[in-house]
């Protein structure tokens, strides 16, 4: 579904990704974590191009993202979705009209977008406030209309930068539990930055840790964050007991 290959990027003189390799599998969900301004986010936000980056490959169902033009990547946007800390919502609107926004510009017809609003909004448990104002929400129940935008386009592959990051700690368990039953769902791959140890150890088939723009460690969680082989997933390992 997803295979990066060698993938970096510069900033300047600093070498923010270094030769990152990793792959998503249809339906899989793997967790990238590591410290603040290791990578992740440069990363994952070269995946649908937000980041240009300045080698390696991005194939997506077989085809190099980095090497596609203007029309095939507008395509290719539709079928990933974008779930990001600040949720980007129009507060005057309603939730409905926020997720059906996205849909209406892409050419689908007013009651096809409604119908599809909504039933994103049913699966984020936010149905019941699809006519309220998003600007009157919780951040929560806010990020959760973020979650249905993206959903709403029943996208191939979801990516995740730090989704919770601006919620308090209450708010961020009702996000992750709407996380935690997509993953369950397996209807998209999805590729979640996060510094939620717990959510990682329990929901993530595959943990990848970065340190310094490149990979250090990956596997799944139970040999990770167990038996790790590297320094940074030993930090993980004694955060954790
Ligand atoms: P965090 O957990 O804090 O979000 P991160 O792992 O997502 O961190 P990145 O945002 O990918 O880290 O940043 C990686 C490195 O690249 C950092 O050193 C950062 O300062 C640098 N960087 C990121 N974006 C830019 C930019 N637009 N211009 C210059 N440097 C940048
Ligand atoms: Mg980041």
């Amino acid at each position: 579904m997803l295979d990066i290959q060698h993938l970096k990027k510069q900033f300047g003189k600093l070498t923010a990704v270094e030769d990152v390799s990793l792959q998503v599998a249809a339906g899989e969900t793997v967790v990238l974590m590591g410290p603040s301004g290791c990578g992740k986010s440069t990363t994952i936000r070269t995946v649908n191009r937000l980041i240009e980056a300045d080698g390696g490959s991005i194939l997506f169902c077989g085809k190099n993202i980095l090497e596609m033009n203007d029309e095939e990547l507008r395509l290719v946007r539709k079928k990933i979705g974008f779930v990001f800390q600040q949720f980007n919502l129009i507060g005057r609107l309603t939730a409905e009209e926020n997720v059906m926004l996205g849909l209406v510009m892409g050419g689908l017809p007013r009651e096809l977008a409604q119908e599809k609003a909504r039933e994103a909004l049913r699966k984020v448990g936010m149905e019941s406030h699809a006519t309220h104002k998003s600007g009157e929400m919780s951040g929560g129940q806010q990020q959760r209309v973020g979650i249905a935008r993206a959903l709403a386009f029943e996208p191939e592959l979801m990516l995740w930068d730090e989704p919770t990051a601006s919620l308090d700690p209450i708010l961020v368990r009702e996000v992750l539990v709407v996380m935690e039953e997509l993953a369950k769902y397996r209807s998209s791959a999805m590729l979640v930055v996060t510094h939620e140890i717990p959510f990682a150890l329990h929901v993530a088939d595959r943990i990848v840790l970065m340190e310094q723009g490149k990979i250090r460690e990956e596997g799944i969680p139970s040999e990770v964050f167990v038996r790790p082989v590297s320094d940074i997933g030993k930090k993980y390992k004694e955060l954790i007991e």
